[in-house]
């Protein structure tokens, strides 16, 4: 089998009525680059694989990453067997050394491994974590909904329809301008969920290492389940003095690239929930791989975002969540699980068929 064509398109999000924002940003809307290959073995069926890379914002970006896939990796691909997910990886990083492969490089990287990921399942009509060795069919779910534009009063009636929906965890922003801010909200959400689901706050990466111990011993006694992005992504020493001077788990990951990055993360001892995210780490099989090692180190895996990893947390040991959106009005997990599809690719529950990455 042979890769035929590799299609790249990409749109551009209007900006946000009601933009949602964390500690660090302001996610006004960015937009999509859809990447499509296919191959062909002889006289045979035309095959497709497919991904889709979303931008939260930026919006000069999604026809920035289009170009760089079209006029650079794409041809490197033509002509491969798409089954050589690994050998097309590795020519790729090779291919982007001279202007850095980790970065925005490797969100092209990345598209291109989900789309050959998604192809070889519809060419051997299965769905993709059923290639994978899986250790379960369903998969633990929690839902991020506590953006820091909410106020407290807006909060409740958020984590109200996430626990009506199935899910047993919820996931909320801190990082407001003083701890007693971020203590009110948690509260508000707390008086809601109780201690029957479980409560994660992240800071994405806003903290310098005093603050965030600071606010971490706070958080730790409202006894919140993870401490995310508490520093700046980068700073592995400062994260790893953090982890250990705290209880509670640290998790981050989501803006690390590449399966060397995280290595280092895992040596300094810097994260207890590595939240690695599809399209910044790598794809999909760069994520088996971290996941592979954390699973060494002992450190638990929950996906930052959902859509393909899916399928790839079915096959981790270690994984312990998926992240989520709300569902949409009349869905609801089973037991605070997704059950895996079984049509082939990187399918996607039903609420989620033709939706966004
Ligand atoms: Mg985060």
């Amino acid at each position: 089998m042979k890769v035929t064509k590799v299609e790249v398109t990409y749109d551009v999000a209007p900006p946000r009525e009601r933009p949602n924002r964390d500690a660090l940003q302001v996610l006004d809307g960015g937009g999509t680059v859809k990447v499509r290959i296919e191959a062909k073995d002889g006289l045979a069926d035309i095959v497709a694989g497919t991904s889709s890379t979303g931008f939260g914002r930026l919006r000069g970006a999604p026809g920035a990453l289009a170009k760089l896939i079209e006029d650079e990796l794409a041809p490197e691909v033509v002509g491969k067997d798409p089954f050589l997910i690994r050998g097309i990886r590795d020519a790729l990083w090779r291919l982007t050394d001279y202007h850095g492969s980790t970065g925005f490089s490797l969100l092209g990287i990345s598209a291109i491994d989900i789309a050959l990921w998604d192809l070889v399942g519809h060419a051997l009509k299965q769905p993709v974590w059923r290639l994978l060795g899986p250790v379960r069919d369903r998969m633990p779910a929690y839902a991020m909904v506590g953006w820091l534009n909410f106020s407290v009063e807006e909060l409740k009636p958020i984590a109200e329809k996430a626990a009506a929906q199935g899910f047993k965890g919820v996931k909320m922003k801190v990082g407001a301008p003083t701890l007693e801010e971020d203590v009110q909200r948690i509260e508000a959400i707390k008086s809601i969920i109780g201690t029957e689901m479980r409560l994660m706050v992240d800071a994405n990466q806003v903290f310098d290492l005093p603050e965030a111990l600071r606010r971490g011993r706070v958080y730790q006694e409202l006894d919140c389940f993870w401490f995310e992005e508490p520093l700046r992504a980068d700073n592995h020493t400062h994260l790893a003095e953090l982890a250990r001077a705290l209880d509670i788990r640290i998790a981050t990951g989501e803006n690390d690239f590449g399966k060397r990055q995280f290595r280092d993360l895992f040596e300094r001892g810097g994260v207890d929930v590595v939240q690695p995210d599809l399209r910044r780490a790598g794809g999909a099989t760069e994520c088996l791989e971290i996941a592979a090692m954390a699973d060494a180190f002992d450190i638990a895996y929950a996906s930052h975002g959902g859509g393909a990893h899916l399928h790839l947390l079915a096959a981790m040991p270690n994984a312990i969540y998926m992240e989520s959106g709300y569902l949409p009005e009349g869905s609801t997990l089973e037991n605070g699980c997704i059950p895996l599809p079984e049509e082939p690719g990187f399918s996607q529950p039903p609420w989620r068929r033709g939706g966004r990455e």
